[in-house]
């Protein structure tokens, strides 16, 4: 393992042989591949003593958090308990305190597993990606970031440098469930985040997201445009539920079934429509 100290460091080993670098952040996921023997890299790139990954930038118009934001330090933000609820309450779905205290944003977002916590809360705030290699930088959306079943838009010799969220909620109420096997240090069945601003009992605008219930985490889009412009009635939930049944793609696995999931996120979808109307 190498450990740079700072960013461009880093990032010229990755250039120098892309494919046989694996960046190591807090090694929450990694450890665990690594225990089970299905970690096939040997050579990682410890990214956790970069300084230019870590901290939460405010500007007037956007909320920045580097890649190694931890689940700890997110919580403990007032700027994002504010503004960005949803993703402090993934952040305090997340595992249990240590895992919190180890695992980062950016490594949750490059594992790109479809069961993880933070990716609907940053598919609804519309957040958007900073990579960076020794050739550049880029900034992608979050929505189409994940391609496939764990799998990314990455590059092998980029990183994720920096997360960032538009400051554009105010007014908005949000909501955010995950359903698991127990309260605590459980992996979701369904998880699902929504936002959005009501108006004398019309849906203004509305965004919703899911996890578990896709290859990837999934912005239902399909769904918000079901709601969008509605009055918050038994028949607008009813007509919207059915759409939201086509739009996702749950299978049976370890830890639920297709159809329990495809129930429960109709369920979740209802509970939102009823918060909103209080
Ligand atoms: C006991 C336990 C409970 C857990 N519970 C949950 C849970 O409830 N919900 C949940 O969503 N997850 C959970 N996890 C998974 C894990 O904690 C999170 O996915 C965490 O955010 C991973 O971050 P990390 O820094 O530890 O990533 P690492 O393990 O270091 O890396 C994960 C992947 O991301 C890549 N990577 C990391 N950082 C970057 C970067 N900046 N740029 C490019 N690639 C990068 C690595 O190469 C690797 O492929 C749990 C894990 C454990 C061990």
């Amino acid at each position: 393992m190498e450990a740079p100290r700072d960013l461009s460091s880093a990032l010229q080993i990755m250039a120098q042989q892309p494919a046989a670098w694996k960046p190591f952040a807090g090694g929450t996921d990694l450890m665990v591949l690594l225990e089970a023997g299905r970690l096939p890299h040997r050579r990682f790139l410890s990214i956790w003593k970069l300084p230019e990954l870590r901290g939460i930038e405010v500007t007037p118009r956007h909320v920045t958090l580097g890649a190694l934001t931890t689940y700890t330090e997110i919580r403990r933000s007032e700027v994002l308990a504010q503004e960005f609820p949803l993703l402090c309450r993934a952040a305090a779905e997340t595992g249990s305190v240590a895992t919190q205290n180890r695992g980062t944003l950016g490594g949750n977002i490059a594992n790109a597993s479809p069961a993880a916590d933070s990716p609907p809360a940053l598919l609804v705030y519309d957040a958007e990606l900073e990579l960076v290699s020794a050739s550049g930088w880029r900034r992608v959306p979050c929505h189409g970031f994940w391609t496939g079943y764990k799998q990314t838009g990455l590059q092998a010799d980029e990183l994720i440098h920096r997360i960032r969220l538009p400051r554009a909620t105010n007014g908005w109420k949000h909501y955010y469930r995950k359903v698991g096997t127990r309260r605590a240090q459980a992996i979701s069945k369904v998880c699902f985040a929504a936002s959005a601003r009501i108006d004398a009992g019309r849906i203004v605008q509305i965004r919703i997201a899911l996890g578990s219930v896709a290859p990837t985490a999934l912005r239902a889009v399909q769904t918000e445009k079901a709601l969008q412009g509605e009055k918050l009635t038994p028949e607008s939930l009813r007509a919207a539920q059915a759409v939201l049944a086509r739009e996702i793609a749950p299978i049976d696995d370890m830890r639920s079934t297709a159809r329990y999931r495809r129930r429960i996120a109709q369920n979740l979808l209802a509970e939102l429509c009823e918060r909103l109307s209080t």
